[in-house]
């Protein structure tokens, strides 16, 4: 069964805080880090092919206070030479540039297919009248818009800018957007994710750093909403991909739905056939 993991970081020791390069240590060890440093695309590629991953979308970060900074160009130019990889972009609320300009480079100069927001990584409100730019351009290209909720392992992080309910503006200025809420507001915030997913036709769920046994118990209504939830790894935070789409797949649900989590919802989205 055919796999999207909409949720992939890939970043170098050069773009990357001590904060992250700490926590990264701790968890998972030097020679990791080591091996996501001397990564190229070739390697990834591969990789990602052995773990059962079809296409994967590859986020750019802007954070410098928190994980770091991952360019938009890295990420492109890391993608290009695969097409299992999709490239998203980041925008930087407090640049000169006004943030609907940064968005259009992302998305037209760049082809990046979305956009990827850590506003509680970057002090910021998803509702800052100063994203509005952006999020009008990504609405007008079709673009998706992914944002992080819930809570984070880094310090720093301040979480007041991670509620899912924050997004319900953007979502009700921007009817025709299409918004991820990463996460899906982990570890306290499901209920009301889940209730936007009822609100808002065009908001989605990625599942990433949910341990997906817990599924059916955060999201009740998952049956019901299944054509919105997404599968995600946070690679490199969860080192098997495999072993977490084989948990989606032995959850209680029916084939179909299984099979919407794991790859058409995500396709729909991103548009992508085969
Ligand atoms: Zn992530």
């Amino acid at each position: 069964m055919s796999v999207i993991d909409i949720h992939i970081h890939v970043g170098k020791r050069e773009h990357l805080t001590e904060i992250f390069l700490n926590y990264f240590r701790n968890e998972f060890g030097e020679p990791a880090l080591q091996a996501m440093d001397d990564l190229t695309p070739a390697k990834f590629d591969k990789f990602l092919q052995l773990e059962g991953v079809d296409k994967g979308v590859l986020l750019s970060e802007y954070s410098p206070e928190v994980t770091g900074v991952v360019p938009n160009e890295f990420t492109v130019e890391f993608a290009r030479s695969t097409d299992r990889l999709i490239p998203f972009g980041s925008i930087n609320i407090n640049s000169s540039v006004d943030t609907g300009a940064q968005a259009e480079h992302a998305l037209k100069d760049l082809g990046c297919k979305g956009l990827k927001l850590l506003p509680s990584y970057g002090y910021y409100y998803p509702n800052d009248s100063r994203m509005y730019d952006a999020y009008e351009v990504a609405q007008n290209r079709g673009a998706i818009v992914m944002f992080h909720t819930g809570t984070s392992l880094f310090p720093k992080t301040r979480v007041r800018y991670a509620h899912p309910l924050l997004l319900d503006d953007v979502a009700v200025d921007f009817p025709e957007l299409r918004i991820v809420m990463c996460h899906g507001g982990r570890p306290f915030w499901y209920h009301e994710s889940e209730w936007m997913l009822r609100r808002h036709p065009n908001l989605f769920i990625d599942i990433s750093g949910i341990p997906p046994v817990q599924l059916p118990r955060n999201f009740p209504k998952l049956e019901r909403f299944y054509d919105r939830f997404l599968f995600g790894s946070d690679w490199p935070n969860f080192i098997s991909i495999r072993s977490q789409a084989d948990q989606v797949r032995e959850l209680p649900y029916n084939a179909e739905i299984i099979e919407a989590i794991l790859w058409s919802n995500a396709a729909r989205l991103l548009e992508i056939s085969i």
